[in-house]
């Protein structure tokens, strides 16, 4: 797969690393992929060659449905990288997808890291994120087999207490 450009930063996704090519290539065709034990149903990510929880070498891709609420946030404040220095500050959330939550303990779920953005793809604003949100996946499209999975606040009610890092 031929280099993409990101925010004047080169994104290498070499064509024998199947984890990654395939969940990329999902996005690009806005479906949200994961892999799925073989052995115990459970989902994971990032998607790894062994199951997490029980080890089970056996995968296959399931489609989720892109829809979680935020469970924790950071405000970048100061971007490391120059492409995002026109960005700050902006949020990126932890986001708790909604299958699996809470499994396989109270601790554990199914969780992504991704950018806070508005329908636009601009960031969302400081003051509009909060834990308990609820949100759903965007796709970025960067080139013909690559996006990225974004999440935007959707309309529904929160989940649980609603509460912001002071
Ligand atoms: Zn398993």
């Amino acid at each position: 797969m031929p280099a993409v450009e990101y925010r004047g930063m080169t994104l290498v996704i070499p064509d024998n690393d199947s984890e990654w090519k395939e969940y990329f290539a999902a996005a690009r065709a806005h479906r949200l992929i994961l892999r799925a034990c073989v052995a115990c149903g459970r989902l994971r990510y990032p998607p790894s060659h062994g199951c997490p929880w029980c080890a089970d070498l056996g995968w296959t891709w399931r489609e989720v449905s892109g829809r979680g609420t935020i469970h924790s946030y950071e405000i970048v404040v100061h971007a490391i990288q120059p492409g995002f220095r026109d960005w700050a500050p902006y949020p990126v959330v932890l986001v708790e997808l909604d299958e699996q939550r809470g499994q396989p303990t109270a601790d554990e779920a199914l969780r992504i890291v991704a950018n806070l953005v508005r329908p636009d793809l601009r960031p969302e604003a400081e003051e509009n994120v909060a834990i308990g949100k609820r949100v759903r996946v965007v796709f970025q499209d960067l080139a013909d087999q690559v996006a990225l999975p974004q999440f935007t606040l959707s309309d529904e009610p929160p989940a649980g207490r609603v509460w912001r890092l002071a």
